[in-house]
């Protein structure tokens, strides 16, 4: 299988071959034919990342070019990223780290970070990302939850963060610090990478052993830690061969980081996988900057998420003019739902759209795509990949029951897939819920159209009831940005006597417009003039900002428990907010 082709043309027209080719193989099978494996069985991510790549003699092509904070470029070949992960592997063992041993990191997005990652799935050891600008107590809950054995940081958020509690996790043996200098009681990586051997012949991991452990978003409540497993790989190569076109010497870039799943699973694994040249940016979002390493690098397959699209909108079109973005082909978005807007704005400015796709920690890869195969439907998460089913359903008599196209319910998957989640850590009951009738129960709400595209509709627990119908914050959201004035809009409902609830929204605004009541007054009307008067917000509130957690997605919740003076719960991946 492949979508190998030498032009765009040529990928495009490989990708309809695909889709006909492929529907009715396994993921498991699919996947199998995009690695090489290990003997009896065995299988290892970092080995099918790099190892094997530098064995089939493409040691040359660069696999990483990384970007510094401060304007530095640096190339890592698949030989060099090879030798500094073994280097790594052998590190940990030479302290006596065995496999299944647990290994954090938190850090900023410098190669250290990859090679750790790619050296820990090597030595068949569990490698756990977390966000570098956590605080210090969403650091020490995530360590606790995940009996952290090593952590690797840098100094100064180790001296920050870190050191007060470090004694409180007795699980954590060794703690390795970014550069050549470390306090007493941790261990530089310089020096240590230095002197360790750089040949380490990866572990004969099975396909069950556990890789990985990625902690949730945190938008709907607290954190959970889901366990991913080596065999997981099938599903990484697959899903981006198939659902990103990743292949062979393409140069992609994931903007994700890798303390949220995207990052990690299309932020490292399934694009070195496939071999393509990846673009890493220490820095945080910035348009010029952006737009300058999309010209630059000549990117060619670039995975966005839609709040970064959405600030991309409202710096405008200007801001891209003088950019060539030629190279780009393909552009895909997961994260949130991406509005319609959205999705035609960057095909009018890139020339090409994004494509929206549906997944979750949980899932461990896209489950739902929009692909160049198919023709996207704006605002739809498109259709199942191959080898995954997918149905809309309700609880009924302790059962549930599959909903006919057009309702809504809740999007469910049967299970089965490579890269499923293998428990929630220390949580059985929470992961058992999920459950039911054979069905994967996602939580979230979403309804699939005659032609089998998916659409989503809200998180279960963000949707209103108001008057009698059932309203998805989204469709509501995505009428409010298409007003010439509104960025960003967040909807929630609030209790009221008559109609049960009313739909509040929250906005931002693109620069140059300034809140009034004519402009709200006006936004209401376009609403209304959209969705009805029984769907259109009640109330708009102008903001700065919206509350969203690191990985950029709306905290509607917390929204909803300000509004309604009640407890805020888990914030601790709440990045921006404004009270
Ligand atoms: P938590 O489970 O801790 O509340 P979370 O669900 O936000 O956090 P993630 O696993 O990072 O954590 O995000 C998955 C969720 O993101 C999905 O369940 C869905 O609600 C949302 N999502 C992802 N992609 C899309 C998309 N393309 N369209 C709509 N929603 C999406
Ligand atoms: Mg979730």
């Amino acid at each position: 299988m492949g979508i190998i082709g030498k032009t765009p043309e040529d990928r495009a027209s490989a990708c309809w071959q695909l889709d006909r080719e492929v529907s009715d193989q396994s993921a498991h099978d699919l996947g199998r034919e995009l690695l090489t494996g290990l003997p009896d069985g065995a299988i290892n991510i970092g080995f099918e990342a790099v190892d094997r790549h530098v064995e089939e003699g493409h040691g040359d092509q660069p696999a990483l070019i990384w970007h510094s904070k401060e304007g530095e470029r640096e190339t890592l070949s698949y030989h060099d990223l090879a030798a500094a992960s073994s280097k790594f592997a052998n590190l940990l063992q030479s302290h006596g780290l065995k496999k299944g041993a647990r290994v954090f990191v938190a850090m900023g997005r410098r190669p250290e970070l990859y090679a750790a990652a790619l050296g820990t799935l090597k030595a068949g050891m569990v490698f756990t990302p977390l966000f570098a600008a956590f605080g210090p107590e969403p650091l020490k809950t995530r360590m606790e939850i995940g009996d952290a054995n090593v952590l690797l940081t840098t100094k100064s958020m180790y001296k920050r963060k870190i050191a007060s509690w470090r004694a409180e996790i007795p699980s954590l043996e060794l703690v390795l610090i970014v550069g050549d200098e470390a306090p007493d009681d941790c261990v530089a990586l310089g020096p240590a990478m230095q002197a360790a051997s750089d040949t380490f012949q990866a572990v004969h991991t099975q396909p069950e052993d556990p890789a990985l452990v990625h902690f949730t978003s945190g938008t709907t409540g607290r954190p959970k830690g889901a366990v991913h497993v080596h065999g997981a790989v099938l599903y990484h190569a697959l899903s981006g061969r198939y659902a990103l076109e990743l292949q062979p010497g393409l140069t992609y870039w994931c903007t994700a980081d890798p303390g949220w799943v995207t990052g990690t699973t299309y932020g490292i694994i399934s694009p070195l996988v496939n071999r393509v040249t990846m673009i890493i940016d220490e820095a945080e979002f910035n348009l010029e900057r952006w737009y300058g390493i999309l010209e630059k690098e000549r990117v060619a397959i670039w995975y966005s998420a839609p709040t970064a699209i959405r600030m991309m909108m409202r710096a405008g079109k200007e801001a891209t003019e003088g950019f060539d973005f030629s190279a780009l082909e393909f552009l895909a978005s997961v994260g949130e739902p991406l509005n319609p807007e959205a999705v035609i704005w960057s095909n009018e400015v890139f020339g090409k759209p994004f494509h929206d796709n549906w997944w979750q920690t949980e899932t461990g890869g896209i489950m739902i795509a929009n692909t160049r195969a198919r023709d996207i439907k704006p605002g739809s998460m498109g259709k199942p990949l191959p080898g995954i089913e997918a149905g809309i359903v309700e609880a009924e008599d302790g059962g549930l029951r599959e909903l006919p196209d057009g309702e809504i319910g809740e999007l469910a998957l049967r299970p089965g897939w490579p890269s499923m989640m293998r428990a929630y850590l220390h949580e059985q009951a929470r992961y058992d819920k999920c459950f039911k009738d054979g069905w994967y129960l996602s939580g979230d709400l979403a309804m699939r159209d005659a032609d089998g595209y998916f659409w989503f509709v809200g998180r279960a627990d963000d949707l209103i009831k108001s008057s009698g119908h059932l309203i998805g914050p989204f469709e509501v959201e995505s009428a409010l940005i298409e007003h010439d004035a509104v960025a960003e809009a967040a909807v929630i409902g609030i209790p009221d006597e008559t109609a049960g609830e009313i739909v509040k929204a929250f906005v931002t605004l693109n620069p140059g417009q300034s809140p009034s009541e004519d402009l709200e007054r006006d936004i209401r009307g376009l609403a209304r003039k959209r969705l009805g008067a029984a769907v259109a917000p009640r109330e708009i509130v102008f903001r700065q900002t919206l509350p969203k957690t690191r990985s950029g997605k709306i905290m509607r919740r917390l929204l909803k428990a300000r509004a309604l003076g009640l407890p805020e719960g888990d914030i601790s991946t709440l990045e921006t907010d404004e009270t």
